[in-house]
């Protein structure tokens, strides 16, 4: 019997009763029955259980172990995404201000910057290139909470190198719907770009010989007229057809005529400027625009590519003779279109043909003279140094006191046998554009020491003479040396030489050119600024040069008022000088009201019309015969 229907019947007394009743031992088996029955089925839900609840720990642990493995495999990938995007992207936010307020770190791997230095100085590291001429504006839209397609602008790298990024930004918004700050997502292109701009390169360029061909010749003469027109800038048009073109093709074959027009092109373009054009039109025609010309330099460079062209083409085993016929219209006289240049540019060269080939024609008939006036006066240049037909004339310069001579300036002329009596004006820039002034700039000063020992013998007097030393001169020449040889050799005190020069000296590598002065001013030679008030440099920069003397141009003196108000920017010159103990010439002095004013304000000496034009040397040796002021130490 199942023992707890034994304890049951003994709770209720029955004890070890016997039961005779059928019927209640049916009733016990049953219960009794039903007790097991009951035992057996919850073993078998225990056993269930047990077996279901190992099974679901199982089950359990390999989804942990599984789950574990795929999170690090997930996290790996998110690592190497961001480390990925660090190399490219960078995000920041910056309030409605432009103060940026939030940075990432990748800021560094994309720019080479510290956050602390791009947020604080990221004005001062956008480049100057025309692109970004409108991040104002597209951040301004950005912060209107207007849509905006991403935009592009360039940057520097901290090492120097510039950089490309595409800009996404959008408006943070408050609650309220306004918007408080701009978050920015920044993408390196730099490589994109670069890409795009070597397409852009090919498609602008002549496959044969790497200049600009028709199409990107258009594209670069529209900005040049644009700012040619803004700036009332003039420029050059020159047309260039190879003579004979055709022949050396046919007979010689077209790889033959490639290679030389790829020759052309490496003659000629060390010979223009960086900021001049130079295309190929078409087979053998080219264009060069010539930016920012002169006279004097038009007439150099022609002449210098016509003799380019002209020289010997060594191929191979061929030595070919070719010649150019150059056709030059001039912006804005000859056409102030492309087209009309152009066209214009393309006739002259036609006359140029029809003058015999291996010729220049301008357009213009008068701009023709010119020039070819120009390149004889070029030609004829060193054989007039040698036959003596350059002359100095001296101007003298006077005390404004006195009225008594200390000095000359030596202003140079050119007595031509055909011309005449040619001016500084006609030639020293043609001569500073072909580097003769180098050879011309020493004669001077070698003339010019003569002359001060000529004239200290003649005269008794001691009085100064200076001369006029040109840029190019004193940045190329051994100036110093020729100076001091000059002195040497005709044994005169360097205090009676000083050389004039101008503020353009000190515009490049102004280091190098004041040691460069202080040495020749340590011979004892004074050294002059002339053309002072025209130039760069301020009044402030003035007392770090090492100068004796300034001389105030002639404008200043023309703005002297007739009616007796003042001459702000002249007293202003003077008083300065006096304060540094530089002395002070006004020159172009031609009347009367003019000097007398320069005298009030307590200017010492001058030179001008009004006492005397540049004489010949006996001329001035009698004006000082006249009137000397006989110390040199005076100025
Ligand atoms: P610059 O050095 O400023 O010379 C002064 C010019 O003004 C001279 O012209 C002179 O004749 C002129 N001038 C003097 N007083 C007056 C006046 O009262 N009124 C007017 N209207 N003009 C006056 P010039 O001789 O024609 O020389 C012109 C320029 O040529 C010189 O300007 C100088 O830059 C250059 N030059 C002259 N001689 C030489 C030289 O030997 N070497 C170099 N490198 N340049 C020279
Ligand atoms: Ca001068
Ligand atoms: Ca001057």
């Amino acid at each position: 019997m199942h023992r707890l229907l034994k304890r049951q019947i003994k709770k209720i007394g029955c004890g070890d009763v016997e039961c005779t009743s059928a019927q209640i031992k049916r009733l016990l088996r049953l219960v009794d029955q039903t007790y097991r029955d009951g035992d057996d089925d919850r073993l078998l839900l225990e056993n269930t259980l047990t077996i279901s609840s190992k099974e679901m720990q199982g089950l359990y642990q390999e989804l942990e172990r599984k789950s574990q493995k795929e999170l690090a495999k997930s996290e790996e990938r998110f690592h190497r995404l961001i480390e990925n995007l660090q190399n490219h992207y960078f995000f920041y936010v910056h309030d409605t201000e432009g103060v940026f307020t939030d940075l990432s770190d990748s800021i560094t791997n994309i720019l080479g910057y510290t956050k602390e230095e791009f947020m604080q100085y990221y004005g001062d590291f956008l480049s100057d290139d025309p692109m970004n001429a409108k991040v104002y504006e597209y951040t301004q839209r950005a912060l209107s909470s207007e849509r905006q397609p991403p935009y592009e602008l360039s940057i520097y790298h901290k090492d120097g190198s510039v950089r490309y990024l595409e800009i996404t930004e959008l408006p943070l918004l408050s609650a309220t719907g306004e918007v408080e700050a701009l978050e920015g997502i920044a993408r390196d292109i730099t490589k994109q770009y670069a890409a795009q701009e070597k397409i852009f390169h090919l498609a602008k360029h002549d496959d044969l010989t790497g200049i600009s061909n028709r199409f990107y010749l258009d594209e670069q003469l529209q900005t040049l007229l644009a700012s040619a027109k803004r700036h009332e800038k003039s420029f050059a048009m020159l047309f260039l057809d190879l003579d004979h073109f055709k022949q050396i093709n046919d007979t010689l074959g077209h790889d033959v005529g490639d290679r030389l027009l790829q020759q052309v092109v490496a003659r000629i373009s060390p010979n223009i400027r960086e900021e001049d054009i130079f295309a190929r039109i078409g087979g053998d025609e080219f264009i060069i625009v010539l930016t920012n010309v002169d006279e004097a330099y038009l007439a150099v460079t022609i002449g210098k590519i016509m003799e380019l062209m002209r020289q010997i083409w060594i191929m191979d085993d061929y030595e070919l003779k070719v010649s150019t016929s150059m056709g030059i219209s001039l912006y804005p006289q000859d056409g102030k279109t492309m087209i009309e240049l152009m066209k214009n540019a393309d006739i002259a060269m036609y006359r140029a043909k029809e003058l015999g080939r291996d010729n220049f024609s301008f357009f213009t008939d008068e701009l023709n003279q010119i020039v070819h006036e120009e390149m004889r006066l070029e030609q004829d240049m060193a054989q007039a140094l040698r036959t003596h037909q350059f002359k100095l004339f001296y101007q003298p310069k006077m005390e404004l006191a006195t009225d008594r001579i200390i000095g000359a300036e030596a202003l140079i002329k050119w007595d031509h046998p055909q011309m005449g009596m040619i001016l500084p004006d006609k030639f020293i820039a043609l001569a500073e554009n072909t580097g003769f002034i180098l050879r011309l700039g020493a004669w001077i000063i070698e003339e010019g020491c003569r002359a001060i020992a000529r004239i200290n013998r003649t005269t008794n007097t001691h009085v100064h003479l200076s001369i006029n030393i040109s840029t190019r001169q004193f940045q190329h020449g051994d100036l110093f040396k020729t100076i001091k040889d000059a002195l040497d050799e005709n044994d005169i005190d360097p205090k009676q030489f000083t050389i004039e020069i101008t503020e353009s000296v000190m515009m490049e590598n102004s280091d190098e050119m004041i040691r460069r002065l202080e040495k020749i001013r340590e011979l004892g030679v004074h050294i002059c600024l002339d053309d002072f008030g025209t130039g760069y440099s301020s009044l402030a920069y003035l007392h770090r040069l090492p100068i004796d003397a300034i001389k105030i141009d002639k404008s200043f003196v023309d703005a002297i008022p007739k009616d007796g108000r003042k001459a702000i920017l002249l007293d202003t010159i003077v008083a300065m000088g006096r304060t540094l103990g530089i002395a002070v010439i006004a020159e172009g002095v031609e009347e009367e009201y003019q000097r007398d004013y320069l005298i009030k304000q307590g200017c010492l000496f001058y030179q001008g019309y009004l006492f005397s034009h540049s004489v010949r040397e006996e001329e001035y040796i009698e004006y000082l015969n006249e009137n000397a002021l006989l110390a040199i130490d005076k100025y």
